[in-house]
C-alpha cells in the first residue's frame, strides 16, 4: 500500500541511522491503512541484501529489526533500502507475504510493490517453466524474479539497471508503483509507477543522478541534481493520495 525508498551517497551513515530513516518513513505512511511491513537493507558483505518483515504494525517491524543480531553500527559510503508497508490483496496478510519480494535465495533482486500486477499467473507460469520456485502467493513476487530472469537472459549485454527495467516494465501489466534495489546495481534504486503516485524528494547533493522510469510519460525522464552542497540523501516516498505525480528537489 505504501513504499518508502532512500538512497544514501556520499555521507557515511550508520546501518542505524538508515533503519531508524526507513522506520520513520514507513511510519508516515501507516495513515494509508495496512496489515504487515518490510525493508531490505544492505548486508555486510558485498553483493547482501539483508530482509526484515513483519506483520501487523510497523512498531512490530521496529522492534524485530532491534531485536536482530544486524552489526547496526556497520558504516556505509552510500546505500539504497527499500520498504513497504502492505495491504494485501494477492496473498493472506503473513510475514512472507509481507514485501520485499526476492528473486532467489541469494535476494539478487528485491521489489517493494504498490498496486496490482494483473497478468501475474502468466508470469509466474513462465517463470515456474524455467525453474523459478515461488515462495509467496502474492502477484508482486513475479516481478522480482522477471528480474533475474531477464537479468540472466542478458547477462552478456552489460545492461544498466535502467535498462534492464525498461525490459521488465513492458511486461508488467496493471497497476503500480514500485521500487527496485539488486546487489548486481549497488547504490542505485529504480523508482517506477504506472497508474498509481509516486514522489521523489532529493536533498541537494554534488552530483546526483536520479533515473526516473515512468512508463506514463512518453519520455525517459531524468532528474539531475547539481547543487554544490556535499550533504547527500535522495528519498523516494509514496505519496499524498490523489495520482499527480511530483515532483521535488
Ligand atoms: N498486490 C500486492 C500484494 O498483495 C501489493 C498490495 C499493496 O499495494 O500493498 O502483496
Amino acid at each position: 500500500c505504501g513504499i518508502f525508498g532512500y538512497v544514501n551517497y556520499l555521507v557515511e551513515k550508520s546501518r542505524e541511522d538508515i533503519l531508524n530513516t526507513m522506520l520513520d518513513g514507513m511510519q508516515r505512511l501507516e495513515y494509508r491503512g495496512y496489515d504487515s511491513a518490510g525493508i531490505a537493507v544492505d548486508g555486510d558483505g558485498y553483493n547482501e541484501v539483508v530482509l526484515f518483515k513483519e506483520v501487523g504494525k510497523v512498531a512490530a517491524l521496529r522492534k524485530l529489526v532491534n531485536s536482530s543480531d544486524i552489526d547496526k553500527n556497520k558504516r556505509f559510503v552510500s546505500h539504497v533500502a527499500i520498504a513497504h508497508t502492505r495491504w494485501a490483496t494477492h496473498g493472506q496478510p503473513s510475514r512472507l507475504n509481507a514485501h520485499p519480494h526476492r528473486s532467489d535465495p541469494n535476494n539478487e533482486f528485491v521489489v517493494v510493490h504498490n498496486g496490482i500486477i494483473t497478468n501475474y499467473r502468466e508470469l509466474k507460469a513462465l517463470l515456474v517453466s524455467k525453474g523459478f520456485v515461488f515462495e509467496t502467493e502474492t502477484d508482486t513476487e513475479c516481478i522480482a524474479k522477471l528480474c533475474k530472469y531477464v537479468y540472466d537472459l542478458n547477462k552478456h549485454r552489460d545492461l544498466d539497471f535502467t535498462e534492464l527495467a525498461k525490459l521488465i516494465l513492458v511486461e508488467l501489466q496493471g497497476a503500480y508503483g514500485l521500487l527496485l534495489k539488486s546487489v548486481h546495481y549497488p547504490n542505485e534504486v529504480i523508482g517506477t509507477r504506472k497508474g498509481s503516485p509516486l514522489l521523489i524528494g532529493v536533498k541537494t547533493e554534488k552530483k546526483l543522478k536520479v533515473d526516473f522510469v515512468d512508463v506514463e510519460f512518453p519520455d525517459f525522464a531524468e532528474i539531475t541534481v547539481d547543487a554544490g552542497d556535499a550533504s547527500a540523501n535522495g528519498m523516494l516516498g509514496v505519496p499524498m493520495g490523489g495520482s499527480d505525480l511530483r515532483r521535488s528537489q
